[in-house]
């Protein structure tokens, strides 16, 4: 049986060593599945986040200079280190965060593939040698890491939202000051104490827990610390960008999503079903590209929804640390309040609940998964993230109808659409106003891909080549007189 607390570090990751909070405050960290309390992390604040400022400043010359094979040698120690201790991690995860056991054991692997990735990625970080109009002069092209960058992150996927964050970052010689959330902190900590186990230097990867606004309002307002990248809600994100214009820092910003997952006339019904199973329910409806919105075309609407209802009964709600548990409960009671409130602002409007609909009998925050049908625009979830385990399904006509009721958002993350007709997909690709597009797929994360939103839902592209460009700056340099 891995040992979860293996991992488990109650203490802020600061110029290499593991500090608590200046005044001594504590935080509990609960289990959402069980309500206990499992830790206590640092309340920390403005002063400890200037100090871990200041660490990652002091340690950047040093490691931006380091070998390029010295410093993705780190990364794969890093790597091995993470799968080699996947179970623990993964336990660590599920207790605090509460998604299934098996869930959590992907989170860590997927988050082991970014660094994967990025360690081949920084191999290609090429310049360019640009034709110059005029003769004895050459135009070059050359790319330098940005400097201290802040990460702050979520608590959905408190281990991979860090890793595809850090791992572009480290590969390319970027020193860290990140903030997991204060809901699931460890699984963040752990960053710190695997990166300590495999040697990173002193400094280039500091880790603050407690206060966000005081802890987000100290990176922001530092010149030293150069890009921000956020993975969390639009209203926090909106708040970032204005505080990075003071010191007009560099942002990335991974925000909300309301994913629309359209099922055509022509689609292989089964398929998607399973895909907006995984979808929907995969980490209980909490993940920024979850189905959202179903839309389903007429000819098909009463047979997808009556299957959709068989797979959804056919759910196990439970304590992600039990066998066979598919579906773990809600983060804490604000988020189990906002999931019902969109169940009774729909009923009221119409919608009809065709199963699940309430909080369920294990108490907590265990919300039943549930399919509305009947769904309508001016249903508050057909404007705002549901994050919960509820498919609200709304009838379309034509093509154009569902084409536009799914643009129909200041949301652009991810979208869905079933079909069976290729010129019907290609069509999609043009018209869905979305950074991600799955056509017959309700999976589509990869790290081969750039992951990002438009519109509300962001700026910039975690994964894919793409994804280490946030990190670096771009120097012309121009020699003349040749
Ligand atoms: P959140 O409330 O915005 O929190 C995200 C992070 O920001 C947490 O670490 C939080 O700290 C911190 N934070 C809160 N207020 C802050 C402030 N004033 N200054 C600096 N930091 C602050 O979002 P969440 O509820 O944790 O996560 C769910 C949201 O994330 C959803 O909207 C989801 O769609 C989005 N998300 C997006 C992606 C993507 O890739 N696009 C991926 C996953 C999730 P505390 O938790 O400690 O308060």
């Amino acid at each position: 049986m891995a040992d979860w607390k293996n991992w488990m570090r109650e203490a802020n990751y600061i110029a290499g060593a593991w500090v608590g909070a200046d005044d001594g405050a504590t935080l509990d960290v609960t289990n959402p599945a069980t309500g206990e309390v499992i830790g206590q992390i640092p309340k920390s604040g403005h002063s400890e986040t200037m100090r871990a400022i200041d660490a990652a400043h002091a340690a950047f010359p040093a490691f931006a200079a380091m070998d390029l094979m010295g410093r993705l040698a780190l990364l794969w120690k890093l790597h091995d280190a993470l799968m080699d201790n996947q179970d623990s991690l993964a336990e660590l995860l599920t207790r605090e965060m509460g998604k299934p056991l098996a869930e959590a054991k992907g989170e860590i692997a997927i988050g082991a593939q970014y660094l994967r990735w990025y360690a081949e990625e920084a191999r290609r970080v090429k310049g360019e040698i640009v034709p110059a109009g005029v003769n004895g002069r050459r135009i070059l092209v050359t790319k330098h890491p940005v400097g201290v960058v802040g990460m702050i992150t979520p608590w959905n996927f408190p281990s991979s939202m860090l890793a595809r964050k850090l791992a572009p970052a480290l590969a390319v010689g970027c020193t860290v000051v990140a903030k997991p959330s204060e809901e699931t902190p460890y699984s963040g900590l752990a960053w710190a104490a695997l990166a300590e186990d495999v040697g990173y230097p002193k400094g280039v990867i500091n880790i603050v827990t407690g206060d966000a606004p005081a802890i987000g309002g100290a990176m922001m307002a530092r010149p030293e610390l150069r890009k921000v990248t956020f993975t969390g809600s639009t209203n926090v994100g909106k708040l970032l960008i204005r505080q990075s214009a003071d010191t007009v820092k560099k942002v990335s910003m991974e925000l909300g999503g309301n994913a629309p997952f359209i099922v055509f006339d022509d689609a292989d019904l089964d398929r998607a079903i399973d895909g907006v199973m995984a979808s929907k329910f995969r980490n209980s409806g909490q993940t920024c590209v979850c189905a959202n919105r179903v839309f389903v075309q007429a000819g098909v609407h009463d047979e997808f929804v009556a299957k959709l209802v068989e797979k959804t009964r056919a759910l196990k709600l439970g304590n992600g640390m039990d066998a066979g548990v598919t579906q773990g409960p809600l983060i804490n009671q604000a988020a189990l309040k906002k999931v019902e409130g969109f169940v009774e602002d729909a009923k009221a409007k119409g919608a009809t609940v065709a199963t699940g609909g309430m909080r369920d009998q294990l108490g907590g925050t265990f919300f039943q998964p549930t399919v509305l049908t009947g769904a309508k625009a001016d249903m508050e979830f057909a404007q705002e993230e549901i994050f919960g385990p509820v498919a609200p399904v709304f009838k379309f006509e034509t093509d154009q109808d569902g084409i536009d009721m799914a643009n129909n958002t200041r949301f652009g993350l991810a979208a869905y659409a079933y079909t069976s007709d290729l010129a019907r997909a290609m069509r999609l690709d043009r018209d869905l106003q979305y950074g991600m597009v799955g056509i017959n797929s309700g999976m589509i994360t990869t790290v081969e891909a750039p992951f990002g939103g438009v519109k509300e839902s962001g700026l910039g592209k975690e994964g894919g080549s793409q994804g280490v460009e946030d990190y670096l700056d771009t120097k012309y340099v121009c020699i003349d007189g040749l």
